[in-house]
């Protein structure tokens, strides 16, 4: 992370009014979207397993339902802010319209620490989490979801909360549930496969196979092991993935030049993405700096780790073969960085558009969940291809047309939508 000043929300906002600017918003309209509709803060309190009671506090924002109910995850993190669950909020409303799917935008967070939670503390705190907001979420106002260093078991604890409180079966409550539980196949996989087809298309539009290409990834956590098995798949090579050492309080790049293999890696990484030095040096991986992954030189970087990772400071390491940058993260381009993307030339697949997946696959699980009827793995993936090639196309073409970048024009799109959603609900 550079800089202790940086803001999200802040970042988010700036990227948001620069795009008000060229669709010439309202002002009343601005004021509405630059700002969550909603925002819940609340205390809870858990009876820790040495015997003392300790407090945590938990966040929800509503940034925007006009479209449907809002929709976003929860996040476990020991540096979670208000604003940080503001911005992705907001990014989760730009998400959902970019793909077009019928749902607005939330996120939530505890600031805790799942490493030194044992699973009893994070299931009250999960619990704790459901019994402070239910009757502000719901699955016909706001479904949550899983993010960082939360999982498919918070979410059925989280489901079992609600459902008691409710008193009857809500399955569409909460996404990100185990298969069998109300889960959809397919979700684990889907930020990250959606990441690659969105790739996988902009390679498509340069003319290139991938065969032949390489890539960096930045974590190895959910989004970047399926990223980096798809891509793998479509014949291309990932040379590094990075990841977040819990002993150091550091992050290691993970290097080997004939590739990485993700099951391998796999076998020695911990629950939270992080991956044994020792054991990785063993299997020939060299250990180099966290901030590694950004300098090799490949055709595409993915950051897939945490926001505010490609900033000013480190944005021109960048090698001159990068042709692609995927966002899997939320927000790791600063907007600075982001500048010199695009002078550079560089095709930044927009975070919003690039990992949507994930909230796209949720929200197939919902419909799953309200008609009781699972689709197969293959039925949902091959959804979700549709629904991820088409977005990345309306981007990619409003891109060329009006010489926008590919973050303005999935701007332009999402934010008309949004807005027009106000508009012919009366609110602007
Ligand atoms: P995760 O918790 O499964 O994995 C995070 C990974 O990043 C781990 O490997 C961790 O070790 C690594 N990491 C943490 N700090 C790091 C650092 N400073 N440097 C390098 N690596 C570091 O999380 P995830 O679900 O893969 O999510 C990653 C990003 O993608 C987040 O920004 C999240 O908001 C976003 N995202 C996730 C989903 C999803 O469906 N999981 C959907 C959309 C967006």
């Amino acid at each position: 992370m550079s800089g202790l000043a940086f803001n999200p929300f802040a970042m988010a906002q700036s990227q948001f009014d620069k795009v008000a600017q060229l669709l010439e918003l309202d002002e009343g309209t601005r004021e509405l979207l630059r700002n969550p509709l909603r925002e819940y803060q609340f205390s809870i309190p858990v009876h820790m397993d040495d015997g003392t009671v300790k407090v945590f506090r938990g966040f929800r924002v509503q940034h925007n339902d006009a479209r449907g109910p809002s929709k976003g995850g929860i996040r476990f993190h020991p540096q979670e802010t208000i604003d940080t669950v503001r911005a992705l909020a907001m990014w989760m409303t730009w998400k959902c319209a970019v793909v077009d799917i019928p749902l607005g935008g939330g996120k939530g967070g505890v600031i805790c620490d799942p490493h030194n939670l044992s699973m009893r503390e994070q299931e009250q705190i999960a619990r704790g989490w459901v019994r402070q907001i239910w009757k502000n979420v719901g699955p016909f106002n706001d479904v949550p979801a899983p993010d960082v260093m939360t999982n498919s078991q918070h979410m059925l604890w989280m489901l079992d909360e609600y459902e008691h409180l409710s008193g009857g079966h809500y399955p569409g409550f909460i996404t990100g549930k185990p298969v069998g539980m109300g889960g959809s196949l397919g979700r684990t996989e889907a930020t990250g496969f959606g990441v690659v087809f969105t790739i996988r298309e902009a390679l498509k539009t340069m003319g290139i196979h991938p065969e032949g290409t390489n890539a960096a990834v930045q974590g190895f956590g959910n989004v970047a092991q399926y990223a980096v098995r798809l891509y793998t798949q479509l014949g291309g090579k990932v040379v590094c993935v990075s990841s977040w050492d819990q002993t150091d309080q550091t992050s290691y790049t993970f290097k080997r030049d004939t590739g990485v293999d993700v099951d391998e890696l796999l076998k020695i990484t911990d629950r939270f993405g992080g991956i044994d030095k020792q054991k990785a040096e063993k299997l020939g991986y060299e250990v180099l700096p966290g901030g590694a992954w950004i300098e090799q030189e490949v055709d595409i970087l993915v950051p897939a780790a945490l926001e505010n990772q490609i900033t000013e400071e480190n944005v021109n390491k960048i090698s001159e073969k990068v042709k692609i940058v995927a966002e899997g993260a939320n927000g790791p381009t600063a907007p600075e960085a982001d500048d010199v993307l695009r002078k550079r030339g560089i095709y930044v697949i927009p975070d919003f558009l690039a990992n949507a997946g994930g909230v796209t696959c949720s929200y197939f699980e919902q419909v799953q969940s309200n008609m009781n009827y699972f689709w197969t793995r293959d039925e949902v993936l091959g959804k979700l291809d549709v629904k991820m090639t088409e977005a990345f196309y309306a981007v990619h073409e409003l891109a060329e047309r009006r010489k926008l970048s590919m973050r303005d024009a999935a701007y332009v799109i999402s934010i008309n939508r949004v807005a027009q959603a106000c508009k012919d609900r009366g609110w602007c």
